[in-house]
């Protein structure tokens, strides 16, 4: 495959756009190599900029769960456009998402949206601070929150891939209060909490972790967190942005059949636009300016364009429960494919899979934490991306990342796609 022109349209973006890019892992600087610039997507497929199609196994990092271009979520937003593009003051369309989104998840009565992943994480733990009264938090070496200063601490995703997971910037004192476990280990929360009597607001948590690979929570593990935080008035905060609307209609909560206090969404319910959202039971949420002490807010949170993307891609999640699935069925069926060639090849790797959500690490042994994560060869993900990539089928670029299966992709994908791994692998 030919990339030219990513090349000239990377190197004109370079000159203005800090290392080229709006966001790092797409710099492609964990697998070297030119950044594919993309023109268009439909469906299954990425199209680029010098003409190559690539079947799709980023789905914009999880939204286009549907595939791309999905025809309801871009009439509605094609629809609403025509009609004002932002306002800064109430719509209809804001409640019938927002009631929509209670009806499918479990256990929150009122929700509200902001405009990132970021946002909904930032906001939930101040309001577990507020609500609790109570500064510190616990999260997990490895998962990833978005960019906001209490998540830069050994921090998942291109945090990791960029060999800094401590961010300069995060002042000590913000630090402070972060206090740092490991996946899938009960008793070292134990030790936080005996630590930190009466100290911690808030436990936040991916419950099926995507920012270090996809790894899955241990038999118990959760309901472990649940009677942690229950016995200790700590407020337990599933960050949903990754599972939510993906892994079932009411998300990991519904899966695993343990409640959050708090749950933070993005990527799939703004089906592609900006979009996130935090929700939780009615006494918690009325905390919230302008009920509540605790301040947040955003000009253009709730915005006409983005709530219709996200209440078309809600309501065909909801409609049509068959969805997850398929997408689990579809994931299954790349999971023994991808198995079954890596094995009969003789290569040396871990497969990690919770519904559609499934990553691949280069190294034996059980993935199951950040620890583990970081023991996979690198050097052989970098072969087996370009591989791929040389083949027509792009995977996220880099090591630590879950790929995200769409209900676009047919089983003749996914048979291209494993014929393509065979192939890669001989030389891996
Ligand atoms: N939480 C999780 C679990 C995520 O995976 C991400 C982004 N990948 C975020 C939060 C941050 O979301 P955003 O990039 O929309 O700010």
């Amino acid at each position: 495959m030919l990339y030219q022109r990513s090349s000239q349209l990377f190197a004109e973006a370079e000159k203005v756009i800090p290392g080229g890019v709006n966001s790092p892992v797409r710099a492609f600087k964990a697998v070297g190599g030119t950044p594919i610039f993309v023109k268009s997507a439909q469906g299954a497929y990425l199209y680029d900029e010098d003409g190559n199609r690539l079947i799709d196994y980023i789905n914009s990092w999880g939204p286009m769960i549907l595939g791309h271009a999905y025809e309801p979520v871009v009439n509605a937003i094609t629809e609403k456009a025509k009609l004002g593009t932002s306002f800064g003051m109430p719509t209809e369309l804001e409640t019938q998402i927002a009631a929509l989104a209670i009806s499918m998840v479990p256990g929150i009565d009122k929700i509200r949206f902001v405009n990132s992943g970021t946002e909904a994480c930032m906001s939930a733990v101040r309001l577990a601070r507020g609500f609790t009264k109570r500064d510190k938090i616990i999260k997990f070496a490895g998962c990833y929150h978005g960019h906001s200063d209490s998540f830069l601490i050994q921090a998942g995703s291109g945090a990791i891939t960029f060999g800094t997971p401590n961010s300069p910037g995060v002042t000590a004192g913000t630090a402070k209060d972060t206090l740092l476990a490991a996946y899938n280990d009960l008793g070292n929360i134990h030790d936080l909490i005996a630590a930190n009597p009466n100290e911690i607001a808030a436990i936040i948590i991916e419950p099926v972790a995507g920012n270090m690979g996809c790894i899955p929570p241990a038999e118990g593990f959760l309901q472990g967190l649940r009677d942690l935080c229950d016995a200790n008035g700590i407020l337990l905060i599933f960050d949903e942005v990754m599972t939510g609307f993906r892994l079932a209609r009411g998300g990991a909560q519904e899966l695993y059949n343990i409640k959050a206090d708090i749950v933070a969404f993005g990527k799939v319910i703004g089906g592609g636009l900006p979009v996130g959202a935090f929700a939780a039971r009615a006494e918690i949420m009325n905390h919230l300016a302008p009920l509540g002490p605790v301040y947040q807010a955003g000009t253009l949170s709730g915005n006409p364009l983005a709530m219709a993307a996200g209440l078309a891609m809600l309501q065909k999640l909801n409609e049509d429960e068959s969805v997850f699935k398929r997408l689990e069925e579809k994931t299954a069926y790349l999971e023994a494919g991808i198995r079954n060639v890596l094995s009969e090849n003789g290569v040396v790797y871990t497969i990690n899979r919770v519904g559609s959500m499934i990553s691949v690490h280069f190294d034996e042994g059980a993935v199951t934490d950040f620890k583990s994560a970081g023991k996979g060869d690198n050097e052989s993900f970098r072969k087996f991306f370009h591989g791929l990539v040389a083949e027509g089928v792009y995977i996220a670029p880099s090591a630590y990342e879950t790929w995200f299966i769409s209900d676009a992709l047919t089983y003749e994908d996914l048979d291209f796609t494993i014929a393509a791994i065979d192939k890669v692998s001989k030389s891996l």
